[in-house]
């Protein structure tokens, strides 16, 4: 016969789902039934993350076979509990009206393709019918509107209830502001820190937006004093961080993780998207070489619990897509748009787990952070 003290103590070292923790001691353990030679427990589960939530069932049932009875069949119920309060040091935010989803793409290093993904997975987007807006916020390099053929244009100016706004340009379907419009590309580098923190701002509260589905930011790379401003200002719903399959990439794409993990940020990271992961010579369709490294964002999502968004090889197209302005998304004698699509599946997947656990999204304030000066923001 078996009793509930088993299945209790078979559960001693079984860890939270977002490994942080112990479930027994987060008073995770909510019900169990025995009947006969089945077993069904109720567990929180403190994660949206699909993998994590997997890979937390897998280790109910092992711990329950290995330690109780290996016949034993095990259903397991999760039970995804939402944060009844926001932490102390975030508050709600103003959403942008109109705006459903903000995703931040971000990167470690520079030049491993972040602008590449962001412009094709906003087109991408497009392309299924989504309204999507992309705020190019690369001060070191806005190539969005190289990326997306509207390097000549410039925002317009639009009356909205009494105020004027700026409109965005737009170009496939996509609604675009980048700091490349009012900097150009030579002056924008040298717009760091409170001016270029200003005309962000002024980009994201001062145009006329209207209805989006998503709004793509492209993202600085590293983590610096626009990162923090943006999600400040913004609700930013969930982050991407890009990287190559080398080990110097990965170490800096960690950085950036975990920037986005800090408590004081706590914004999802929806996973990790590999660019250049290998090349495929056309003459050669069956020879992959591995120029960066095999599989290290892969095996780097997976160390660090995260989801991984999937690949995307280095493709002669891919480059000239961005150099003639229209994304490699939007080819149609290729095999890459079903590579970014096969991206963006998994990136909206990640993003509607993250919905359905967690409260709407919140702009972040920061108050306190080693290395940052203190910043407060009131709503
Ligand atoms: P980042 O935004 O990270 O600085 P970019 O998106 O600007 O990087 O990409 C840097 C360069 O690499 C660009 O010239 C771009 O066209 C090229 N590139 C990016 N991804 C690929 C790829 N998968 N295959 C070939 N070229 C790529």
């Amino acid at each position: 016969m078996i009793t509930k003290t088993q299945i209790k103590e078979a559960f001693s070292d079984i860890q939270n789902a977002s490994g942080k923790g112990l479930l027994i001691e987060s008073d995770g353990l909510r019900n169990i039934q025995i009947l006969g030679k089945e077993v069904v427990v109720d567990v929180i589960c403190d994660s949206p993350v699909l993998h994590q939530k997997k890979k937390f069932e897998v280790s109910i049932l092992q711990a329950i076979h290995a330690r109780v009875d290996v016949k034993l069949q095990v259903k397991v119920n999760l039970i995804i509990e939402a944060p009844k309060t926001p932490p102390k040091d975030q508050i709600k935010g103003k959403p942008i009206p109109g705006v459903q989803n903000v995703i931040a793409v971000a990167s470690g290093k520079g030049g491993v393709g972040k602008s590449t993904v962001s412009a094709n997975i906003a087109v991408a987007l497009a392309k299924m019918g989504f309204k999507v807006g992309i705020l190019d916020a690369d001060i070191y390099g806005p190539s969005i509107p190289l990326m997306m053929d509207v390097v000549s244009d410039r925002p317009g100016s639009i009356e909205q209830d009494g105020v004027r706004k700026m409109e965005p340009v737009e170009s496939y379907g996509v609604k675009i502001m980048s700091i490349g419009f009012f900097a150009g590309n030579d002056q924008a580098v040298v717009w760091r820190g409170p001016m270029a923190t200003k005309a962000l701002n002024q980009m994201i509260s001062e145009t006329h937006w209207g209805e989006l589905d998503f709004m793509i930011i492209d993202l600085p790379p590293g983590t610096g004093d626009i990162h923090l401003s943006i999600v400040q200002a913004l609700p930013v719903t969930g982050a991407v961080v890009v990287s190559t399959p080398q080990p110097i990439a990965l170490a800096d794409a960690k950085k950036g993780v975990g920037m986005f993990q800090m408590d004081a940020i706590n914004i999802p990271v929806l996973g990790i998207i590999e660019n250049m992961s290998y090349f495929c010579p056309e003459e050669l369709p069956n020879n992959k070489y591995y120029l960066f490294g095999r599989d290290g964002a892969k095996n780097l999502a997976n160390d660090i619990n995260v989801p991984f968004l999937g690949g995307l090889p280095i493709n002669q197209s891919i480059r000239e897509a961005s150099d003639v302005g229209r994304p490699a998304a939007l080819q149609t004698n290729s095999e890459v748009p079903k590579e970014f699509e096969e991206i963006v599946k998994n990136t909206l997947l990640s993003l509607t787990e993250r919905v359905k656990s967690l409260p709407p999204s919140e702009a972040v304030r920061i108050t306190t952070m080693a290395g940052c000066k203190t910043t407060k923001r009131e709503v």
